[in-house]
């Protein structure tokens, strides 16, 4: 499998090549150069096999030449090994013909562990054929760092800093992070904002000799590793409710864009889905491309549902590279004339391609809470809010009610208590394995808001090595 940028000027790469890079050097993503099938027979064949035995077999082709078969049913069974319900990733029916996949269940409550715990092993794995280390940097606004702390623990070719704004992110979220106590490990509590610290780790990638001296890497929502751990779940829910036969509406509560593109992925590997579905928070940038051709970019206003306060969704350029005929110089062109001017320039023919297939649906703040109580009311469940843009999203704008929609659970409700409690009188419990998080012991260091400390800091364990 080889794969080539979005923008066409990078050169073509391998698997391994391609999850340790990340952003190509022509500033575009990765896809594959063509996607791999799943025939009926394929499809029929996976029924009744477990998660981690579909995973398997719907990834494999991805990684073919770079890693061998057992080796990566290996990686696939242990990253999910931790999961704490026996389907991995549950579909739970919501009414006649809805259903909720719950991709809540990994180490921190939210969907991004069914990539992450896989996207560490695998970098593990990769690095420790080459020989090499790396160092993760990344900032958080204390919302998804604890996902990319539990991915790479205890892996031997990695050391991971995440920095947090001290005294700015909830003790849930703080405690998250700071009680992995793994030796790989280092909280940095920045004695600033979210801003700064997100410029503090940009400052770093943009000083190439540290950048080599240290091996500086990511693990953001652009790697194509990420997307290709989500076409599975979207192959699970479709087999499980009929697939070859029929086909089910999916609808994601949509960010970087990264979740529902797995899902057309999906699609184009040849799972059959009728519609996809994209809901926003008052951040509507995608609903008002797909009602009116409009992409442009406005303020993003901060919601309850943080992970989709986004205005450009990064992975979009994915799916505006099949839009434009993966033509690599019109996608180029068209990033730019949309950064330069913040709006996307789009013939009304490939809008209608898009627009076809995909809806988008927002809510805003008020509606997102409505939206918790309605659902409690009429099923019982708890649901957190981006969970709930969803589900509402797919009931307003599902197109063939006689199609199964699956809705994308992407966070525990435990995660967003405080809305969940204001919307249903309820406040959600921390699940078992986190029950004892305010009695664990913590540690983390506070450093000044500056990217010399930070490096010094970096460079100091990356001396003592590992053995730190
Ligand atoms: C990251 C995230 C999203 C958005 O997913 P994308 O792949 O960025 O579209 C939605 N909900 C939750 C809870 C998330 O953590």
């Amino acid at each position: 499998m080889k794969y080539v940028s979005t923008r066409g000027k990078a050169p073509e790469l391998n698997f391994d090549e391609v999850l340790l890079t990340g952003l190509a050097r022509d500033g575009g993503l990765y896809v594959p150069a063509a996607w791999p099938k799943l025939t009926e027979d394929d499809l029929r064949e996976m029924r009744g096999l477990s998660y981690e035995e579909i995973a398997a077999r719907v990834m494999y082709p991805f990684v073919e030449g770079c890693i061998p078969e057992d080796d990566f049913a290996h990686l696939v069974a242990d990253a999910y090994a931790g999961f704490d319900h026996d389907a991995t990733c549950p579909l739970k029916q919501l009414d006649s013909n809805t259903w909720v996949m719950e991709l809540f269940h990994g180490p921190t409550l939210a969907f991004k562990d069914v990539a992450l715990q896989l996207l560490g092993r695998l970098f593990d794995y990769v690095l420790k054929k080459q020989g090499k280390r790396v160092t993760i940097a990344g900032a958080t606004s204390g919302d998804t760092g604890s996902a990319a702390i539990e991915a790479c623990r205890d892996r031997e070719a990695i050391d991971i800093f995440i920095l947090h704004p001290h005294n700015r992110t909830s003790e849930v979220q703080r405690r998250q992070m700071t009680s992995v106590l793994s030796m790989n490990v280092h909280n940095v509590a920045v004695e600033g904002t979210f801003d700064d610290c997100q410029d503090l780790v940009k400052a770093m990638f943009n000083d190439l000799s540290f950048r080599d001296e240290v091996n500086l890497s990511a693990v953001n929502s652009i790697n194509w590793a990420r997307i290709m751990a989500q076409i599975v779940y979207y192959v699970y829910a479709g087999v499980s409710l009929g697939a070859p036969e029929r086909g089910i509406t999916v609808s994601v509560p949509t960010g970087n864009f990264g979740n529902i593109f797995a899902a057309y992925a999906a699609r184009e590997m040849g799972l059959p889905i009728d519609q996809f579905i994209v809901g926003s928070n008052s951040n509507d940038i995608l609903t008002r491309f797909l009602s009116d051709n409009d992409m442009s970019m406005k303020q993003v206003s901060p919601s309850l549902s943080p992970s989709m306060d986004i205005q450009v969704s990064s992975n979009f350029e994915r799916l505006l590279f099949d839009l434009l005929d993966r033509d690599g110089e019109e996608v180029e062109e068209t990033m730019q004339q949309f950064r330069a001017s913040g709006k996307m320039p789009m013939e009304e023919d490939r809008w209608r391609r898009a627009a076809k297939d995909f809806t988008g649906h927002c809510l805003d703040d008020n509606e997102t809470l409505a939206a918790i109580g309605a659902i409690h009311e009429s099923s019982g469940e708890l649901v957190d809010p981006h969970t709930a843009v969803g589900i509402i999203a797919g009931w307003t704008q599902r197109k063939d009610p006689a199609s199964p929609l699956v809705c994308m659970a992407t966070a525990h409700p435990a995660k967003f208590p405080d809305a969940v409690e204001e919307a249903t009188g309820i406040r959600p419990a921390l699940p078992n394995k986190l029950a004892d998080l305010f009695d664990r012991e913590e540690r983390f260091e506070v450093l000044p808001n500056s990217v010399d400390a930070i490096q010094t800091r970096i460079r100091k364990s990356n001396s003592a090595g590992s053995a730190e």
